[in-house]
């Protein structure tokens, strides 16, 4: 493992006066408050604690959906014009882009990325979310309907129009890996519809979405529109998923949270968008440019050390190049360098924390145990866990059916495009795939046959705020981004008169 760590600082004035002021807040109904506890967050690197974060409690959660509430039809929100709406969602858009820098090294030193990675990747689509709904605010348009009502009173006529309404209040709760992209994916669309929200991130990694609601309110959006509870699953995100004043759960996490939170939505029949686990397959045919292949599948399992929900942890490669890019494969896991997510050289940073590192190993020695083959990496230090390839592993072993959201990879060769298939769909998951191949014919046929929520072909994790991204089977329930993303924040109203 090519690993040199040297701590590194943000080099940003903002990033270093937000980790000097502390602890860090709640903020609900345009209030920043205290808590009586707070828990700490560390650089998953080095261990260093960063920062002290308010812990919210139940009684917080209740406060902050009266606020949400409140909000939802106050004039200063329900009364914006659309046009309005659009121009401070595009508003938040340049703030982050003022800050995208400081808020990259903020994301990187909680989370452990790089650098390059968060400002890149994520700051940069953070902002095109908030741009892309800032568009959607002034095309929210309903229908009039002529209805084949034929008992109205003689000489009156039956006409009808449908409005588009806000949900209402929204729990956005969201998950470690991507801390702010995920956030402004649930903030965006639901502010664009006019819903209001209560954002709780993940208790590892919270302080982008700190600065996230601190530049919001500097945006102008009114009191009570957006509100912050930091603080644990269990206890906070528990409350919020079961009360019953918030409308909507938008949620991006873990399968087993996910099944949570349906139990959790009975009482009032919230409705829930669920952005869970996944096993992406990546199928590569003797006919793939393996110039873009080797690359392609490396990046597509090693970005963001394999913590991504759409990880290609499961590559099948046709027999013909099957050595060739396991040993493509092989060669890029060895060449890449792990380090510290702000240092500039680092290719790699270390997992969310060294217990996540562990479980990750676990696969790795199971497999191990088991007679697979490693192939690169294997090793961990500290919070670091090695870029890895394993060859052998049998289809029906935890390291090919099991979520490990670490940099770990299994490569198993096939004959037939149909038997690739097959195994490719041998999965209780459904999030996303990749095929790598030059044939016409080859790439729609399998992006067809397989049953994922996103097929990629010649590349892998493409995202855009115009494309759906939702998984199929237990990766969850709904799409966000596009068109079809705001249908979670709206609700339809027929109104139907005699006129
Ligand atoms: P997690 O499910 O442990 O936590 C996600 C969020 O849920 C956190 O904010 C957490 O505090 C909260 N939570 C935990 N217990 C809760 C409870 N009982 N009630 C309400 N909220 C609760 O997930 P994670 O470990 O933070 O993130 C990794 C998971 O997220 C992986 O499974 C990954 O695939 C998934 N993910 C999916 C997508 C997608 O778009 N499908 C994107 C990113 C991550």
């Amino acid at each position: 493992m090519r690993l040199i760590l040297t701590p590194h600082a943000p080099r940003t004035e903002g990033a270093q006066r937000f980790l000097k002021t502390g602890p860090k807040r709640l903020f609900i109904d345009g209030e920043w408050l205290d808590t009586a506890e707070t828990f700490p967050s560390h650089d998953p690197a080095t261990g260093a604690e960063l920062a002290q974060i308010a812990r919210a409690t139940q009684a917080d959660a209740d406060e902050a959906v009266a606020a949400a509430q409140a909000a939802l039809t106050r004039p200063d929100w329900a009364g914006m014009l659309p046009a309005a709406r659009g121009a401070l969602l595009w508003k938040v858009a340049d703030l982050i882009e003022a800050h995208a820098d400081e808020l990259a090294e903020l994301e990187s030193l909680d989370q452990g990325k790089t650098f390059a990675t968060a400002r890149f990747g994520e700051m940069n689509g953070a902002i095109a979310q908030f741009r892309y709904y800032a568009g959607f605010a002034t095309k929210l348009h309903g229908q009039t309907i002529a209805p084949s009502i034929g008992y109205a009173p003689p000489g009156k006529q039956v006409m009808a129009y449908t409005r588009r309404e806000p949900i209402g209040v929204v729990a956005a709760i969201t998950p470690w890996n991507s801390p702010l992209l995920m956030a402004a994916m649930k903030l965006a669309p639901a502010l664009c519809a006019g819903c209001t929200i209560v954002l709780k991130p993940a208790e590892e990694t919270s302080l982008t979405a700190i600065r996230l609601v601190e530049l919001m309110a500097e945006a102008g959006l009114p009191a009570g529109v957006v509100n912050l509870l930091t603080g644990y699953g269990h206890e906070v995100g528990a409350a919020l998923s079961a009360h019953p004043g918030v409308a909507k759960v938008a949620f991006t996490g873990s399968t087993e949270v996910g099944r949570l939170l349906l139990d959790a939505a009975r009482g009032n029949l919230k409705k829930l968008t669920l952005e869970l686990g996944g096993k992406s397959p990546a199928l590569v045919l003797d006919d793939a440019d393996l110039s873009l292949a080797v690359p392609g599948v490396a990046r597509g399992i090693f970005a963001n050390s394999g913590q991504v929900c759409v990880a290609g942890s499961r590559v099948y490669a046709q027999r013909k190049i099957h050595d060739q890019l396991a040993e493509g494969l092989a060669k890029q896991a060895e060449g890449m360098r792990l380090g510290h997510g702000l240092d500039p050289e680092s290719e790699l940073g270390p997992l969310v924390h060294e217990a996540h590192a562990q479980r990750v190993a676990g696969f790795v020695a199971q497999a191990r145990k088991a007679g697979a083959e490693v192939l690169a990496g294997g090793m961990t230090n500290g919070a670091f866990h090695a870029p890895t390839v394993i060859a052998g592993a049998a289809q029906d072993s935890p390291l090919l059916r099991d979520e490990i959201f670490g940099p770990v990879v299994s490569i198993t060769p096939f004959d037939e495009i149909d038997e690739a298939i097959q195994m490719a769909n041998d999965t209780d998951f459904g999030l996303a795939a990749s095929v790598w191949t030059e044939g016409l014919s080859a790439a729609h046929r399998v992006s067809a046959a397989i049953r994922a929520g996103t097929v990629w072909v010649n590349c892998h994790s493409f995202f855009s705020p115009e494309l759906p991204k939702g998984g199929l089977k237990e990766s969850g329930w709904g799409v966000e981004n596009g068109a079809q993303g705001l249908e979670n924040y709206l609700e339809t109203k027929t109104v139907c008169m005699v006129i």
